[in-house]
């Protein structure tokens, strides 16, 4: 890795001031494939500078008539800069793709880390949720509401530090996309009642990672797909009795999986709780 990144655009409606094409990058491995494109390694050829190329093909897009959701979240990714925010660089497209230059995680998805260990330890998972509510604090200070905080949107750089990706969509396509796939899981009691909602939504899904971090498995977890439902609007929720975890973490826990989003605990409470305090590394956090 060297040299410098390459220059996004001073204001997110700006054009860059360089126009970017694949001439300018020296295409490597596959890093991941989702929906709607495939990411690969890539480097800069005259800065050697290594980045995540993502390849969107537009008549996916607008298939799905995502065109303006896509612009205006690529403007938002842009101009966010939080050491916890996978960085948009910049973009470009040519004829039937539009690629995203982005930051590279070396350490790939929490998810599979998650995976791999079956579930982390309250000293890591307190790292992870610390690190998420400051970058999530930042976003909302920006009035960017994520809505879609997923492990598998959870990316880890080279340090091992999180880095928070895919602000890819609106939530209506969100919506749309979750009940598609069948993915209720993080969504909370707002949202899938498609009842409006606001930054509270990025709160509840804070509660549900913790757990799933924790347990190694979402709380509302189902056979079906109206199950989950139900236990979400019931705020279902139970702590299995191994692994043993502290009841700080349960108390924190309890106190972001409340149904009523106004009595869900604060971003900046969130930092002040014991158990981050306890259990959080403060070297690993960044708050800006
Ligand atoms: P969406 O979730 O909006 O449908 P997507 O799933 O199509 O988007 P991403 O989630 O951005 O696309 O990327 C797919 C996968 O590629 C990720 O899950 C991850 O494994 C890998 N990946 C994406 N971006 C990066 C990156 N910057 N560095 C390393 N790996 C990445
Ligand atoms: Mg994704």
């Amino acid at each position: 890795m060297a040299g410098h990144p390459p220059k996004p655009p001073k204001q997110p409606t700006e054009t860059p001031k360089k126009q970017w094409s694949m001439a300018d990058f020296e295409i490597g491995k596959p890093l991941g494939k989702g929906k709607f494109g495939r990411v690969y390694l890539a480097r800069e050829i005259k800065s050697k500078y290594i980045v995540a190329l993502k390849v969107i093909f537009k008549e996916q897009i607008e298939k799905y008539k995502l065109q303006h959701q896509l612009r205006r979240e690529m403007e938002i990714q842009t101009s966010l800069r939080h050491p916890n925010v996978l960085r948009l660089y910049g973009w470009f497209h040519d004829s039937d793709r539009i690629f995203f230059i982005l930051e590279y995680a070396h350490g790939g998805e929490l998810y599979k880390e998650l995976r791999k260990t079956g579930h982390f330890s309250e000293s890591q998972a307190a790292t992870y949720i610390a690190s998420l509510a400051q970058a999530l604090a930042y976003c909302h200070e920006k009035n960017v509401i994520h809505r879609d905080i997923k492990p598998e949107n959870l990316l880890l750089d080279h340090e091992g530090r999180l880095k928070i990706a895919d602000f890819g969509w609106s939530v209506q396509s969100k919506t749309k996309r979750h009940t598609m796939c069948g993915t209720l899981d993080y969504l909370a009691p707002e949202m899938v009642e498609n009842k409006a909602h606001d930054y509270a939504v990025d709160n509840w899904t804070l509660g549900i990672l913790c757990y799933e971090f924790l347990f190694g498995a979402p709380p509302f977890e189902a056979e079906s797909q109206s199950d989950t439902f139900r236990r979400i609007m019931k705020v279902d929720l139970s702590f299995p009795s191994t692994p043993v975890v502290s009841t700080e973490a349960t108390t924190l826990i309890s106190q972001l999986l409340v149904k009523d989003s106004s009595k869900r605990l604060s971003l900046q409470k969130i930092m002040k709780h014991p158990w981050i305090v306890k259990y959080a590394d403060p070297t690993s956090i960044c708050s800006k």
